[in-house]
């Protein structure tokens, strides 16, 4: 889990800080000296944790505060504000451009996930309704064309290639390409290197001066903290980027990059990466990330997920047959897709409120076997799970490498929420879903 440690660390000091009923201007401090230690911790630049720490200090002790009826959630109000504010308060969208095609030029150091994004961004654009194209302009890393042909096949985005030939020419060609083929959106995939050096500078500011992008967007490995800030300034001191993205917001990442990157550079974080997958991102969202860090969940995104996932009308009529006792295995083999598609259980789970940073026990491998399971059945069997007497049972066991004790398990299950289905739906539930439209 991201920010696991500065989570943990923040909610602690809140909680002793605000837990002592009344509020005093010296628990303040000694409640703020804690959450600069978790904050310089976590990796933040030393110059925005102090400001930050000022900031919330200067309102925590105002006297609206320590006189209030509820100083503890006045504080966490304050530090909720102040670190969304830090982040950049609202999510930055994509600019576009008036004419046909709008240029998104990803640049960033190499290994930072710059290529992994360019198809991200695609496949996110695309189910936006956006026609985009990819252009390979990283001549250098072998294998860099040919990496961005294959994820680019994967989210189904053609991806314009001139093998080694001068990047700048083509990515010149790719715009008369794209405004050709009328494809509105064009991301160029640059050259990275290890360090910044003149040489990739130079090229990149002669790509950009010669293509004027719509949107110059930096990735950043989070991975790396302070580091992925100075790469940052660096890049924008160069390049006036226009925005940021910042990649591996999975895993371990210790909040640094995420909390000082606005601050420092000027520049927004306007998506993240959040794993290896090329569903695997987010656009980023100052405030949502700010009630992530300190405990309070991120119910917009998990709903946001779920209206990605699930099809309405899928769920409706999910809903009607589990009502009129129609709910068949097929129908639980999609519904465990569309949570596969949220991230699974233990990404949802962390959404919620108190369990961001918490260590969830929950193992994502649990959907894997009913999955396989149903998926050892005949169409026959999983629309009536009453004719699987005991030699299917066994079959099917065998077919998916589990026992007949974990079939029976399942059915059994499958039999439980059927039944609880159509206790929950009640008279009143059929009144509702006769309103429903499908
Ligand atoms: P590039 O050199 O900047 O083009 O980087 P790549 O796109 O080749 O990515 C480098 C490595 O980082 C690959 O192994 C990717 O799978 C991995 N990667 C990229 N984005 C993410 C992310 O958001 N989370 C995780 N965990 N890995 C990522």
């Amino acid at each position: 889990m991201a920010f696991e440690g500065l989570s943990e660390k923040l909610q602690g000091a809140l909680r002793k800080m605000t837990g002592r009923g009344r509020l005093t201007e010296q628990a303040v401090k000694e409640g703020m000296r804690e959450v600069r230690m978790a904050l310089l911790e976590a990796d933040v630049n030393y110059a925005v944790a102090k400001d930050f720490i000022r900031k919330v200090t200067e309102r925590c002790v105002g006297a609206d505060v320590l006189s209030s009826l509820t100083p503890s959630q006045q504080v966490i109000r304050i530090v909720n504000e102040e670190m969304t504010e830090l982040m950049g308060s609202t999510n930055a969208k994509l600019n576009w451009s008036s004419s046909v095609p709008s240029i998104i030029m990803l640049c960033g150091l190499q290994g930072a996930g710059k290529t992994t994004m360019c198809a991200k961004l695609a496949g996110y654009l695309t189910k936006q309704g956006k026609k985009p194209m990819l252009a390979a302009c990283d001549i250098y890393r072998p294998a860099a064309i040919k990496q961005l042909q294959v994820v680019g096949q994967q989210v189904n985005v053609p991806v314009f290639e001139k093998g080694t030939q001068d990047p700048v020419k083509t990515a010149k060609e790719a715009i008369e390409y794209a405004r050709y083929y009328q494809r509105d959106v064009l991301i160029i995939d640059t050259a990275g290197r290890l360090h910044i050096d003149e040489e990739l500078m130079d090229e990149l500011l002669r790509i950009r001066d010669t293509v004027s992008p719509t949107e110059i967007l930096l990735t950043v490995d989070a991975m790396t903290g302070q580091d992925a800030v100075n790469v940052a300034k660096a890049f924008d001191e160069k390049l006036n980027v226009t925005g940021v993205i910042l990649t591996k917001l999975d895993g371990d990442t210790r909040g640094g990059a995420a909390l000082s990157i606005k601050a420092v550079t000027g520049k927004p974080i306007k998506f993240s990466g959040i794993g290896e997958k090329l569903s695997d991102i987010e656009p980023f969202h100052p405030d949502r990330m700010a009630s992530r860090i300190l405990g309070m969940g991120d119910v917009l995104t998990l709903i946001d997920k779920a209206a990605e996932a699930f099809d309405e009308q899928e769920a409706g009529k999910f809903a009607r047959k589990g009502l009129s006792n129609k709910l068949t295995l097929e129908d639980f083999l999609d519904q465990m897709q569309s949570m596969k598609k949220m991230g699974g259980l233990r990404s949802m789970i962390s959404m919620l409120p108190g369990m961001s940073g918490k260590d969830i026990d929950v193992d994502d491998n649990a959907m894997k076997k009913p999955e396989a399971i149903i998926r050892s059945m005949t169409p026959k069997e999983r629309k009536d799970p009453s004719i699987l007497n005991a030699s299917r049972r066994k079959r099917i066991a065998a077919g998916s490498g589990t026992t007949v004790q974990d079939v029976n398990t399942l059915i059994r299950q499958f039999e439980q929420a059927q039944q609880m289905m159509k206790r929950m739906m009640g008279a009143k539930g059929k009144k509702a879903l006769r309103n429903m439209r499908f």
